[in-house]
């Protein structure tokens, strides 16, 4: 049961009774008032009719007297009016005996002063008896008391609906009132508590001026929702920043063990790798070289290449702490990596569509490990789309933007090659995991470009794109240029 409904049954039944004592007052007083107005009626008509009376009796005009009483009889109101004899008849005013409902002290001989006094004769009556004179004995006039018990049933009635309906409207007042200002503000309090800690940002609650003091409570609640909401960002931001960071200081020290290992592996390989090189060059410069031997030597050197490549990359990763900043173009950088400016084993067909702001984007870094990161990015892309030639009817489509946000640059390169199967979302940035043929990939470009990303105070992600295609987005702060000159250029495309 709400509150309001509890209280209408707490303050109804209360006003109903409090109304009803009131009710019963007023009627009591008032059939009070009726009935000494009878007694007074009845009083007055008595000490009338004993002047007539005694008159009449004086000067022995019995039929006038007679004429008199019955004239008064007709009346509906008079019960009783008659003129009794000390023997208990009557010397006028009808032929009937005393009815025995009247007290029989009526027909002593009454003081001067006369006897009064209520009787039940078919409804209240009241009496009075007067002394007249010899032969008679007594005056007696009983009238009835209908008006006061008609009047009394009338006022019940009327007084019981009134209550009824004052109760009735009051108790609807009220109901009106107590829901107004206090069950719908409550439910809205009560909505807003409820909401609070929920996924969604909880709305101000605002209460008009009729909730009273739940206005302040509301206020206060607003003041304690956005408090809290202020600390749950704080705590959300201080845990994904935790997070992060546990994730770079893991990278971190991967790298800094694989980043021993190839540091040693390079060296030691570096060195027969080139004596391997410069023989097999040698064997295919010679004049004295077979056909035979010649196709044998350049398979060493394309070997060796890759291999050197492969060094190359480890050693990447494992010189992290020697970064070589200055101001860098990005938008230059970009247009070195598009695809159609690389060589067609990584290039292919494929043309970008670049958009790029019409100023430079200068950011502060080192040019060559930036470039070897959106070298890997867009090498991907380009493979990914390479992978579905032939597949496909109309041509892949890659797209590199550029663009500012924020103190920020990034660069989104988007294709709509196959994508990736979630199994291996999860491992795309781990060193050594491709999906490629042996030869097209080792597995390091992402994790290289991540490191790169990263050690320049930005990040990399890679996004999965529906219903096909990678989208990677580099970000990285974004420096206001020194160099001179910046700007002119107005490079696009
Ligand atoms: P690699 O290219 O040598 O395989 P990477 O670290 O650059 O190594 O990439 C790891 C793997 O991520 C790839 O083998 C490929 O499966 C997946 N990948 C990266 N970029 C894309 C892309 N744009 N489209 C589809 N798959 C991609």
């Amino acid at each position: 049961m709400g509150i309001a409904t509890r209280l209408l049954a707490v303050l109804v039944p209360s006003m109903v009774v409090i109304m009803g004592v009131y009710a019963f007052i007023a009627l009591h007083q008032r059939a009070e008032l009726i009935s000494e107005a009878l007694i007074r009626e009845t009083e007055t008509l008595a000490q009338a009719l004993r002047a007539v009376t005694d008159n009449a009796i004086r000067d022995g005009r019995y039929p006038d007297l007679d004429a008199v009483l019955s004239g008064v009889s007709e009346d509906p109101e008079t019960f009783l009016v008659a003129v009794l004899e000390p023997s208990g008849e009557m010397l006028s005013g009808g032929t009937q005996v005393l009815p025995d409902c009247l007290p029989t002290g009526v027909i002593q001989a009454p003081p001067e002063s006369g006897l009064r006094g209520w009787a039940e004769c078919e409804g209240r009556v009241r009496w009075v008896s007067l002394p007249v004179r010899e032969p008679a004995r007594a005056l007696l006039v009983a009238r009835r008391a209908t008006v006061v018990e008609q009047d009394e049933a009338h006022s019940r009635i009327r007084i019981s609906l009134t209550t009824l309906a004052l109760g009735g409207g009051a108790a609807l007042v009220i109901l009106l009132v107590l829901q107004s200002t206090l069950s719908r503000p409550l439910e809205r309090i009560l909505a807003g508590v409820r909401e609070l800690g929920g996924p969604s940002t909880l709305e101000p609650i605002r209460l008009g001026r009729s909730a009273g003091e739940l206005r302040y409570l509301a206020e206060a609640f607003n003041e304690m929702a956005k408090r809290l909401e202020e600390k749950r960002r704080t705590l959300v931001k201080e845990v994904e920043g935790r997070i992060a960071l546990e994730g770079r200081v893991r990278r971190e020290e991967k790298f800094a063990a694989l980043g021993r290992l190839t540091g040693g592996l390079a060296h030691e390989l570096g060195t027969p790798l080139n004596v391997i090189g410069v023989r097999a060059e040698a064997i295919l410069e010679s004049q004295e070289t077979s056909e035979d031997a010649r196709r044998q030597a350049r398979e060493i050197v394309a070997e060796v290449e890759r291999v050197a490549g492969l060094i190359r990359s480890l050693v990447h990763m494992a010189r992290r702490d020697r970064l070589d900043p200055e101001p860098v173009d990005l938008a230059e950088l970009v247009r070195e990596v598009a695809p159609e400016r690389l060589p067609g084993d990584i290039g292919g067909p494929t043309r970008p569509r670049l958009r790029l702001p019409p100023d430079p984007v200068i950011v502060e870094g080192d040019r060559n490990l930036l470039r070897h990161a959106l070298l890997n990015l867009v090498t991907n892309a380009v493979q990914a789309l390479a992978s579905e030639e032939g597949e496909r009817d109309e041509p892949g489509a890659l797209d590199i933007i550029l663009d500012l946000e924020g103190g920020w640059a990034t660069v989104e390169i988007l294709d709509d090659g196959p994508g990736v199967p979630p199994t291996d979302v999860p491992h795309l940035f781990e060193p050594f995991f491709t999906t490629k043929d042996v030869g097209e990939g080792m597995g390091l470009g992402l994790a290289i470009a991540r490191g790169i990303i990263e050690e320049h105070g930005g990040s990399l992600e890679l996004e999965v794109q529906e219903p096909r295609g990678v989208r990677a987005v580099v970000r990285l702060p974004q420096e206001p240029s020194a160099l001179p000159g910046a700007g002119e250029e107005g490079a696009s495309q």
